[in-house]
């Protein structure tokens, strides 16, 4: 049923065993204050609440039945419990187009699963996350989207003492691999096997049908990882912490902690100040997917033969085919992105030597596909140096074979390169003066640049250049 404020929650995840989740209301704030609404994203939901209190816990929507997520994960490497230990969701909001999607409170209080935790999140970080996602939403990027910030009017404490906010987050689910490893290594049988069904029914109903609907759903997974970090790479997005906890089954981008885009192109790249080994570095991203996806298969092993060795052999059997898939995702988005409609046996080798090139210049990744894309070669950090213009020959060539117009390539290369992307030092700027000085206009100006990434006409140069590197490496804490 569809109240007068556009709720309609439904609460499936409630019909998974206890084991799943802990039943409980967020915990009420001291003074809920309005930062920013996405009013758009709440038409397409539906939602035309606009009350403060729903969006800071202290009121649960009608219909709604509020609980935090049991799950697990492989944190850099280790297995541990975890759950949702400052999120709590408070229901799946039926749009008008029939999608259903969680709503999610995070930053809503302690947990059973918060451990040490405060369950409470920092202005900043909620604000940033709102701005990748919407950012990467813009990307047409896979991803988890952002519904609201308040502040709580309390203050919460980490090396100082910081504004506390609540994220309204709205994923098409919160299903994590380390949902299944939790089920795999802490449930029963039957606790594994009715979360693969949830799962199942929820985001990959069409394996219902086939002999093993447990491997399909592992091949969809993989699938769907495949293409997503393939989009990833291919913007020059770093995700930071690459958990198997912040893997979503879905195919979502999930749980923008520490991460930042890419400025010069270096596969070791990484902003994060806890990943002190570069596990999870821009180059590192695809294997790491990779290694995240055998946890999954290995939880699903149950379900997959009653003959563990058989089991095994058909997950091995299927997890093999990862590093292809991903590589032809990728090698498609780069095709596209120099304009190139038909494969060629000598792809993969024309995007290398650019790689190898931008790498070899420090060149601005981002800015170099924009240059390509416009032609500017008084702007292209690599025009004039050792071998670009044998590599822009052997290009060109490639442009000139094809049936397609040159205008038609450019049109796919203005697809597939953005204008923007969220640069270090312009999302600092804009939290800056968010979190500081309580001006929102700066975010806000910058977040309506972000959405419109492809709009080569309309972006203003400013937003185009990357951080200075004279102000020293970026960093980011989460
Ligand atoms: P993350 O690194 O944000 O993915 O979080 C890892 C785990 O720590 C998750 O289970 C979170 O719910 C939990 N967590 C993070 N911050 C807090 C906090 N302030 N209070 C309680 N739990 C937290
Ligand atoms: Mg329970
Ligand atoms: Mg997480």
């Amino acid at each position: 049923m569809t109240n007068q404020s556009g709720w309609k929650l439904e609460n499936t995840y409630e019909g998974l065993p206890p084991f799943f989740y802990s039943s409980m209301k967020p915990v009420p704030v001291e003074k809920p204050e309005w930062v920013i609404f996405n009013e758009e994203l709440a038409r397409s939901l539906g939602i035309t609440d606009q009350d403060v209190d729903v969006y800071a816990g202290n009121r649960v929507p009608d219909g709604g039945h509020p609980l935090a997520q049991a799950y697990g994960g492989h944190q850099f490497g280790y297995f541990n419990r975890l759950g949702d230990g400052r999120a709590v969701l408070l229901g799946e909001q039926v749009t008008p187009g029939g999608n259903r999607v969680d709503i999610q409170l995070k930053g809503a209080g302690r947990t059973p699963y918060s451990r040490g935790g405060d369950g409470r999140a920092a202005l900043g970080p909620m604000l940033r996350e709102y701005v990748i996602s919407e950012a990467m939403h813009a990307l047409g990027i896979p991803t988890t989207r952002s519904l609201a910030v308040v502040k709580t009017g309390e203050n919460i404490v980490r090396d100082r003492l910081l504004d506390g906010a609540v994220l309204t987050r709205v994923a098409s689910s919160h299903i994590r691999v380390g949902t299944f490893q939790l089920a795999a290594k802490a449930g029963s049988l039957e606790d594994l096997r009715a979360l693969a069904d949830y799962t199942i029914d929820r985001h990959y109903p069409g394996v219902k049908g086939t002999d093993q609907p447990y491997l399909s759903l592992l091949e969809q997974v993989m699938d769907a990882q495949a293409s997503l970090i393939a989009k990833w790479q291919l913007v020059g997005f770093i995700h930071g912490v690459m958990n198997t906890d912040n893997m979503a089954i879905s195919g979502e981008t999930i749980d923008y902690g520490p991460c930042a885009f890419m400025d010069a192109f270096n596969p070791e790249t990484v902003f994060s100040s806890i990943d002190e080994q570069g596990r999870y570095a821009y180059g590192n991203q695809p294997p790491i997917a990779g290694w995240n996806l055998a946890r999954f298969a290995e939880s699903l092993l149950p379900l997959l033969d009653e003959n563990e060795e058989k089991a095994v052999e058909l997950a091995q059997e299927t997890l093999s085919t990862y590093p292809s898939l991903y590589h032809a995702y990728w090698l498609d988005g780069m095709r596209s992105k120099l304009g190139l409609f038909h494969p060629h046996e000598d792809d993969q080798k024309l995007v290398e030597d650019l790689l190898t090139m931008m790498g070899n210049h420090g060149a601005d990744y981002t800015n170099t596909f924009l240059d390509l894309t416009h032609d500017r070669e008084e702007r292209n950090p690599l025009a004039g140096t050792v071998g670009f213009a044998q590599w822009q020959e052997r290009w060109e060539e490639r442009l000139d074979e094809q049936p397609e117009s040159e205008e038609e390539a450019r049109k796919l290369m203005r697809d597939h390169n953005p204008a923007v992307i969220p640069r270090n030092h312009q999302v600092e700027r804009a939290l800056d003066a968010a979190v500081e000085e309580g001006d929102l206009s700066v975010l806000t100006t910058l977040l309506h640049v972000l959405t419109k990434p492809y709009d080569h006409e309309g972006s203003p140069e400013a937003y185009q250049h990357p951080q200075n590197p004279e102000d020293g490496p970026y960093r980011t804490f989460c």
